[in-house]
């Protein structure tokens, strides 16, 4: 499919008329060669896929740049539920791993570091990859207050080296209390935060239900994440995972207004852990679609599906 067509498909979805065949030619349209893609959201050993099938998997999706984020230690503490949530309970390889990868192939692939916050010497460890080529840190998934003590100890080190911070901020599981996270964002100015997972996600809605992880109602407008984005100038999203196509999904009329409310603070991510990198049981090529269909404006969607990215991951 040439612009010209995508941008008539696109263009009815602005309507909120992009239904039946239309819809569906742009769901599955692939993007157009030359045009660049950072995934901003991606691990090594993903539920056990090879570092081959990895690669030709991002190079399915039509991905230029993927950004490595890696698991902490594997420790057993509450944590780490126990050592359940190690390997970012998807047997993700840690720093040391996504370096090699990154340093393998500099032209595909940059790498965040990452660290059990609770862990004597996190911050010394993260500060140690951040000063070796680690661009970020993330993606923090722990069992922790998101305002507690050894968080902010790693906002910290984020502050301190100006990198960005990745969550995945999940309801009575990781990175609790999201609705207090707006001090955070108040205290730590110089670090833009990227917000992931399915309560980041489930609170675009104003009338979410926070134990619901995947709602498929429509979208009322101004729920926490959406007021985040709004009023914070260091919150950042990320599209990645079955929580972000979800979102998009769920109500294509909200999707294409809050792409574009948003277009400044979205970023392309995929987190999918198949070895296809395409069709249904690849979420990331679908999210890649979605933004084709929902983005009508050529510049905007340049935006999401790199600009942002450029604008605050240092990829060298
Ligand atoms: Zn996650
Ligand atoms: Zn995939």
């Amino acid at each position: 499919m040439n612009r010209r067509q995508f941008s008539k498909t696109a263009g009815l979805g602005t309507l909120g008329a992009a239904v039946g065949a239309a819809a569906f030619q742009a769901r599955t349209a692939r993007s157009e060669p030359g045009e660049e893609i950072i995934d901003i959201h991606q691990h090594v050993n993903f539920h056990a896929r090879s570092n081959e099938e990895f690669i030709e998997h991002q190079k399915k999706m039509g991905v230029t740049t993927t950004v490595l984020l890696p698991s902490g230690s594997a420790l057993s503490r509450v944590s780490t539920d126990r050592g359940k949530s190690n390997g970012l309970a998807a047997r993700v390889f840690g720093t040391f791993a996504a370096a090699r990868l990154a340093k393998a192939h500099p032209e595909s692939f940059a790498f965040f570091c990452n660290e059990i916050p609770d862990v004597d010497g996190a911050d010394r460890e993260l500060e140690k990859w951040l000063e070796n080529g680690a661009v970020g840190i993330g993606e923090q998934k722990f069992n922790l207050e998101c305002d507690s003590g050894p968080m902010i100890r790693l906002y910290e080190v984020a502050s301190a080296y100006e990198v960005p911070f990745l969550l995945h901020f999940q309801h009575e599981a990781y990175n609790k209390g999201f609705d207090r996270f707006h001090k955070i964002l108040e205290r730590f100015p110089k670090v833009n935060f990227i917000g992931h997972a399915q309560t980041w996600w489930g609170n675009i809605d104003a009338k979410h239900v926070q134990k619901d992880m995947y709602p498929k109602t429509k979208v009322t407008p101004g729920g926490i994440t959406d007021r985040y984005l709004a009023d914070y100038p260091n919150m950042f999203g990320d599209l990645s995972a079955g929580s972000g196509k979800n979102a998009l999904d769920r109500d294509e009329e909200h999707a294409v207004a809050f792409l574009e409310r948003h277009q400044d603070k979205l970023m392309l991510g995929t987190d999918c852990a198949d070895t296809v990198g395409e069709g249904g049981k690849c979420s990331g090529s679908g999210q890649i679609a979605n933004v084709m269909q929902f983005v009508s404006d050529p510049e905007i969607r340049t935006k999401i599906l790199s600009g942002n990215a450029k604008r605050i991951i240092k990829l060298g």
